[in-house]
This record gives C-alpha cells, sequence and structure tokens, in this order.
C-alpha cells in the first residue's frame, strides 16, 4: 500500500471569470488525518477538493502532496481517489466492472484486477454484489460500490465530496461510521467535503471552515467548538447553534437588555460593542440576569429545548432534566462566566 499523503495549499486563488471562488487559501492536511471541509452552500469546498483532485486549474497558489508541487500535475498522476456524491457509477457495467475500471484503464492484467476487486469489495460488505448492475443495488451498496473503486488502487490521498447526501438519516449514521473505520483501516489520507457541521464535528481529526471562498477557522472539532473564530463561525456550530446576543463590554462585565453580567478575559479597557455567544447548555434559568419570556418547551426525551424571548430575539436553553418553567412564563437567565463568548461587534472577530 502507499503512503498516506501530506497534503498544502499555498496561497490558492481561484476564479469563474470575475466571481472569485478562493480568495488564497493555505491548509495543510497530514498524513491520516480524516479532514472535513465544512462551510455553506457556496463557500469554495468543492472548488479546494476538485483542486486537490487535479480536476481544476489555479489561478495563483500552489498545491504540495508529500512536498512535490503538483499544481500542474494531471488527475492521474497524484495518485488520488474521489467519491462524488453521486457515486457516477457506470450503470452499463457491473459491480466488478465499475470497482475495476480503475486497473483497467491503468493496463493492469485481469487476475490482478479479479483479485483487487474481490479484496475492496470485501472491505465495503458487497462482495455477494459483483455481479449486480448499479441499477439493482440500493443506494447504500451503490455508495460502497464508489467507495470500492475509490480503495481499489490503494490512493494515498482520498477526496470524499458529500458522500452520504443522497443516504437517508439512519443509513447516513452508520455508513458515517464504516467510512471513518475504513479509513483508518486503510491508513489513508481523507479530504471530506460537507455542509453538515454535525457530520464534521463527529467523524473529523480535524477540520477548515469555509466562509465566502475563505478559510476563517482550521482546528479539531473540540477546539471550533470550544473557541469559535468568528461569530459567524459560532452560529455555524453546535445543536442548536450559540445563542448570539449584542451587548456591551465593560470592566469584566457585559450588559445586555439591561442586566449585567460577569465574564471572564475581558477586565478592563473602554466600554466597547460587542456580541455575546452563549451556548444553549450553558444558559440556565436563575432569580436574576437577563429578563427572558418562554415562548416554547421542546420535549426530546432525553433533553429539553427551551425558545425564549429576549427583546425580541430568539435564545435558546437546552438542558437533561426538564426545567421547572411554563410557555408563557416571564424567567431570567444566567451562565457562568467562563461560558461567555465574546466577539467583537463590528469585526466579529473573537475577543480574548
Ligand atoms: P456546495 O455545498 O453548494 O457544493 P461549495 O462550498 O462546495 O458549495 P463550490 O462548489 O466550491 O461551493 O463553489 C464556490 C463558488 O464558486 C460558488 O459561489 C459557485 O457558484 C461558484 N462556482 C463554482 N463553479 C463555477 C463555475 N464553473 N463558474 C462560475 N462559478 C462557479
Amino acid at each position: 500500500m502507499n503512503q498516506s499523503a501530506n497534503v498544502r495549499l499555498e496561497g490558492v486563488v481561484k476564479r469563474h471569470g470575475t466571481f472569485t471562488a478562493l480568495h488564497g487559501v493555505d491548509l495543510e492536511i497530514r498524513p491520516g488525518e480524516f479532514f472535513a471541509l465544512l462551510g455553506p452552500s457556496g463557500s469554495g469546498k468543492t472548488t479546494t477538493l476538485r483542486i486537490l483532485a487535479g480536476l481544476e486549474p489555479v489561478n495563483a497558489g500552489r498545491v504540495l502532496m508529500d512536498g512535490a508541487d503538483v499544481t500542474n500535475t494531471q488527475p492521474g498522476e497524484r495518485d488520488v481517489a474521489m467519491v462524488f456524491q453521486s457515486y457516477a457509477l457506470y450503470p452499463h457495467m457491473t459491480v466488478a466492472g465499475n470497482i475495476g475500471f480503475p486497473l483497467r484503464m491503468v493496463g493492469r492484467p485481469q487476475a490482478e484486477i479479479d483479485g483487487a476487486v474481490r479484496e475492496a469489495a470485501d472491505k465495503v460488505d458487497i462482495g455477494h454484489l459483483l455481479d449486480r448492475r448499479p441499477g439493482q443495488l440500493s443506494g447504500g451498496q451503490q455508495q460502497r460500490c464508489a467507495l470500492a473503486r475509490a480503495i481499489v488502487r490503494h490512493p494515498r490521498l482520498f477526496l470524499l465530496d458529500e458522500p452520504l447526501s443522497n443516504l437517508d438519516a439512519k443509513l447516513r449514521l452508520e455508513t458515517r461510521a464504516e467510512l471513518r473505520k475504513l479509513q483508518r483501516s486503510l491508513g489513508v489520507t481523507a479530504v471530506y467535503v460537507t455542509h453538515d457541521q454535525e457530520e464534521a464535528m463527529t467523524v473529523a481529526d480535524r477540520m477548515a471552515i469555509f466562509m465566502e471562498g475563505r478559510i476563517v477557522q482550521t482546528g479539531t472539532p473540540k477546539e471550533v467548538f470550544m473557541k469559535p473564530a468568528t461569530v459567524t463561525v459560532a452560529g455555524f456550530i453546535g445543536t442548536p447553534p450559540m445563542n448570539l446576543l449584542p451587548g456591551s463590554l465593560a470592566g469584566g462585565e457585559v450588559l445586555v437588555a439591561g442586566a449585567r453580567l460577569p465574564v471572564q478575559g475581558a477586565a478592563g479597557g473602554a466600554a466597547r460593542d460587542v456580541t455575546l455567544g452563549v451556548r444553549p447548555g450553558d444558559i440556565r434559568i436563575a432569580a436574576q440576569g437577563i429578563p427572558a419570556q418562554v415562548e416554547l418547551i421542546e420535549d426530546y426525551g432525553d433533553s429539553t429545548v427551551v425558545d425564549l424571548d429576549v427583546q425580541g430575539q430568539r435564545v435558546k436553553m437546552r438542558s437533561g432534566a426538564r426545567p421547572g418553567v411554563t410557555e408563557g412564563e416571564a424567567v431570567f437567565l444566567s451562565f457562568e462566566p467562563e461560558a461567555a463568548h465574546l466577539f467583537d461587534r463590528a469585526s466579529g472577530l473573537r475577543i480574548q
């Protein structure tokens, strides 16, 4: 098996006519990592993946694989395999034919192809379906066939573009875990595009968050969750996402909706406009604090999400136990000083 790749993008710019899809992207993906490219639709994730695959030329910058400049190298010479959302299987070929296709393209002998096809198919549990055609497979089986075709050549880099988005919710969860196991067992570097933050948070070793053609943060899921770099990232990560309220910061306290609450690590300096972020799980009902009205109580069995109104703004609180409040009730909200995330109101950048 080939070793897994180290991948770097340096100052990559991509334009489509007058539209700039990537504004100078820098990124390093380490060998064997499961790395997610996460961001809203149109933020540049697929473009980045296609550039890694060699399917898209760049306007500026470099692509490096294991230290070698592959910026102008053809896809076939990069030793990468890509799995698309659509699977892109050949309908007229059998499963075996589809899986073996990349090896036939490079002229490997039939006996070797047969062995490799069998091995790849067994790894994804479709060894019993080799004679079928894609049209005779379920969505999950088609997805496995696409995966087997990707791993058959033992690529050093595995590129996955929303590979689970055509599966139903339950199958998606199962396949997500299997995909992670498969990647681990192959030891291959994987780059995984998704707009689903929960998916990225659960499968990725590290991730890059894209917004409007730029990477705004790179880190482990935990780092991004604990310390979102911008207010936009804060509002994008977490289920439900972080509550964001306008406030003013002065002397180690934040003033929000008429209430003053202590916050950590923000003492001193002149008063400044901030956006206060507090995760739903960090909010609690208290004897004093931010005045709010209970709008809706949603019971999820193992947790409860309460929708609250704070001066016309929606705030969500999540708790394990059912909180002792009723819909329509006036309450006060509080949080621990260290649970506050503070962002500069004008720039959106994290303070601290
Ligand atoms: P999605 O999750 O919707 O796939 P994405 O983050 O993968 O989004 P990209 O597909 O990378 O986004 O596209 C980034 C931007 O570049 C989008 O605004 C898109 O409209 C634009 N774009 C992509 N390909 C072209 C093209 N060939 N011509 C013009 N604009 C393009």
